[in-house]
């Protein structure tokens, strides 16, 4: 399929790039190393290899989120959001951005997405999970409610809110220890980001801005498969919600939420995705350079949906979602 549009799709500053380094086996960084600094050259090469149109860009992880001073934060985020606006502002017919946020710091994470949203014409913003702040063993999800300022203004700019993945601290791993496989893409970010998701559903947010709109990766980071089970548990047994929201959570899932493809390139994933959420609430994307644009695109265009679905998931999602002018 011609005109892709990825929306999980990130870049590293010199200041982040180390982040990204655990992630793959030490004879691999070179090649991660050069595909996250490289914007312009290899990145559109692949694009137009593999049908991709364009990737909304994002810095890598955690980066902002892990440090815990939230002056150094709000600073990096800026400077990676200038950076990142003169990247796009060389092809803004392939790229677009997502605004990395210090949410260390709630009123500066608002004064970025408003400056990055109304003077950069950036689409919204890309956080890595939960905030380390004034310490290194402290995490701050996004459901406190220190945010929910932050939540309207949100959706009062009427842009998505990317909610990315990053490891559990050590202190609250004590589940993977001895087990370092598990951390990462392989299980770990998926678990955070899923429970870190549930928060923002059950704390009530949706029910006061319920224009608010969330995008997750990974298919949903296992979501379609559980929230089912998340409001029927026993059914026999009659309790009330123990939360403040109204609704179910899997109200909040199907109309607040988008799920994106990124790194999760399996049929058997999407069609219980689509089953949950439907072909208008899920995205292309491919999670490079984590992920092959290649592996992406082959196994895209050639899984079994319909063709006007293909569409809309690859493309017309993302043209209604973002306001591009494509
Ligand atoms: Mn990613």
């Amino acid at each position: 399929m011609q005109g892709k549009i990825g929306l999980e799709e990130h870049f590293a500053l010199a200041e982040t790039l180390e982040d990204s380094r655990p992630f793959v086996p030490p004879d691999y960084w070179p090649e991660l190393e050069s595909r996250l600094l490289d914007m312009q050259t290899r990145r559109l090469a692949l694009m137009d290899q593999y049908g991709m149109e364009m990737m909304i860009l994002s810095l890598n992880a955690p980066a902002i989120q892990a440090m815990p001073d939230a002056a150094s934060a709000t600073d990096l985020a800026r400077r990676a959001n200038d950076f990142l606006a003169a990247e796009v502002a060389r092809r803004p017919d392939r790229f677009q951005a997502f605004a990395a946020l210090p949410m260390q710091d709630p009123d500066a994470a608002c004064r970025e997405l408003e400056r990055c949203v109304k003077e950069l014409g950036f689409r919204g913003a890309l956080v890595n999970g939960f905030s380390q702040i004034g310490k290194a063993d402290s995490m701050f999800y996004y459901d406190l409610p220190q945010y929910w300022p932050f939540w309207s203004v949100a959706e009062a700019l009427d842009v998505p809110f990317y909610l990315h993945p990053r490891n559990p601290l050590p202190s609250a791993a004590q589940i993977y220890e001895g087990h370092p496989w598990l951390l990462g893409p392989t299980w770990a970010f998926g678990q955070e980001t899923a429970v870190h998701a549930l928060r923002l559903m059950a704390c009530g947010v949706f029910d006061k801005h319920p224009r608010l709109k969330i995008i997750l990766g990974h298919l949903g980071e296992g979501l379609p498969y559980g929230i089912w089970r998340v409001d029927n548990r026993n059914a026999w047994v009659k309790t009330p919600p123990r939360y403040p929201a109204k609704k179910k959570l899997g109200d909040y899932f199907r109309a607040n939420f988008w799920l994106t493809t990124a790194g999760n390139f399996r049929t058997q994933t999407l069609i219980d995705a689509l089953l949950e959420v439907g072909a208008d609430h899920l995205l292309y994307s491919t999670d490079w350079p984590f992920e092959n644009i290649d592996h992406a695109a082959d196994w895209f265009d050639a899984v079994s949906i319909s063709e006007a679905d293909r569409l809309k998931i690859g493309r017309l999602n993302a043209i209604e979602l973002f306001k591009l002018k494509l």
